[in-house]
């Protein structure tokens, strides 16, 4: 067992090359193992048919997943849906986590819930559309310290941050249930937790996916979804990040916001509006206020017009999204009729409004839920 573990996806390519040098390796030999694991889709060494079988061994040695010895998780819920899971005993796995269920939704969205060697789980989907976009939305953190009460993610608390490589090896293996031929075009960082608290994580495992020899994917096809904290907003307004910014808001006033989403005890709207100003002026990119739209609570004709108002004279899109309701919380998805009286009243004031219907919702889609579905080991 490889007591010095330091995963693959840890090293950026400089980090890399720097390290096969030191080794003795030939430069390019870095280039040829990051072509194999983000061109090519591998994740064990012994596939990497064009090195030696030396090299195999050495890559092996230097970067395999350690055994663990951990049983095979048993799975306690969502039936036939739920594949069985992995084990950790592949001995030259480059992944430092193992599949602990994988669903699969009639819309081809696909859930993952990954275990990671602590015993850890996060999820990560791949969502498909008819437009040919193959997204990847990734968790940042296990759970959330953010309690928005909507959300099964929030429901456990905040365990710990996860790296910049566990957040890459997200997108390998999302991008990996693709065929060979296909590969991911976006990324959405609305899984759990709260990116602009992990972004010393998030921001370098953003540069390899965006990276021409990384998994290559647009500047532009990447967001970064907050729940508005205003410091982490700035922060990615100074960092002059290439990529979108979406901020929850989620209710027209802070009497509801208060309600639903207690950080904005901390920061109220007005405060958080502030932040995504500074970060339009900044970057001149145009910010995406999401809208979780939760019958009888923020979904009212008069509930629009009151967001209208707030976000008058703003260049601002808002994303509407009907709640992908969970078993666990007691929250309802509006009526069709009552998503559209509020899509109509946001338009009739000039608000650029999009709706974004739920995917994914037979396969525990909501935010956090399927970790939460299957939580014996949290
Ligand atoms: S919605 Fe996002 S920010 Fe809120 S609790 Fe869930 S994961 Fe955290």
């Amino acid at each position: 067992m490889n007591e010095n573990y330091k995963p693959l996806l840890s090293y950026s390519k400089e980090e890399l090359t720097d390290l096969f040098k030191t080794l003795g390796l030939p430069a390019f030999r870095a280039g040829q193992v990051r072509r194999w694991v983000f061109s090519r889709k591998t994740d064990r060494f012994s596939q990497m048919s064009d090195l030696s079988k030396d090299l195999r061994a050495k890559l092996t040695e230097l970067f395999a997943r350690p055994k663990s010895g951990a049983e095979p998780a048993k799975l306690i819920a969502n039936g036939s849906e739920t594949v069985a899971a992995e084990t950790f005993d592949y001995d030259d796995s480059l992944y430092e986590s193992r599949v602990v269920a994988k669903s699969v939704s009639d819309d081809g969205s696909e859930k993952l819930l990954l275990e990671w060697r602590d015993g850890r789980r996060v999820e990560c989907v791949l969502l498909r559309d008819d437009r040919n976009h193959r997204t990847a939305c990734v968790s940042v953190q296990v759970g959330c310290a953010m309690g928005c009460v909507f959300c099964c993610s929030g429901m456990g608390g905040f365990v710990r941050n996860l790296t910049r490589s566990e957040i890459l090896e997200e997108l390998l293996r999302l991008n990996a249930l693709l065929p060979q031929d296909e590969r991911l075009t976006h990324i959405v960082v609305m899984g759990t937790g709260e990116p602009t608290l992990n972004l010393d994580a998030l921001l370098p495992a953003l540069a390899e996916a965006t990276s021409g020899d990384g998994l290559d994917i647009g500047n532009r096809r990447v967001t970064i979804s907050t729940v508005g904290i205003p410091a982490g907003i700035r922060k990615l307004a100074e960092a002059n990040v290439p990529y979108k910014l979406a901020v929850s808001l989620h209710a027209p006033n802070d009497r509801i916001r208060d309600a639903i989403m207690p950080q904005n005890r901390i920061h109220p709207i007005a405060e958080v509006l502030r932040a995504a100003d500074v970060f339009f002026h900044t970057t001149g990119r145009r910010v995406t206020f999401e809208y979780v739209l939760l019958d009888g609570i923020n979904s009212s004709v008069d509930d629009a017009l009151e967001l209208a108002r707030l976000l008058r004279n703003k260049t601002a899109i808002v994303n509407c999204i009907p709640y992908n309701p969970a078993p666990e919380l007691p929250y309802k998805t509006p009526s069709n009729a009552t998503v559209r009286r509020f899509v109509d009243a946001l338009e009739g004031e000039g608000i650029q409004v999009k709706v974004r219907f739920r995917k994914g919702d037979k396969i525990n889609a909501a935010c956090g839920q399927l970790r939460w579905s299957l939580r014996e080991k949290e």
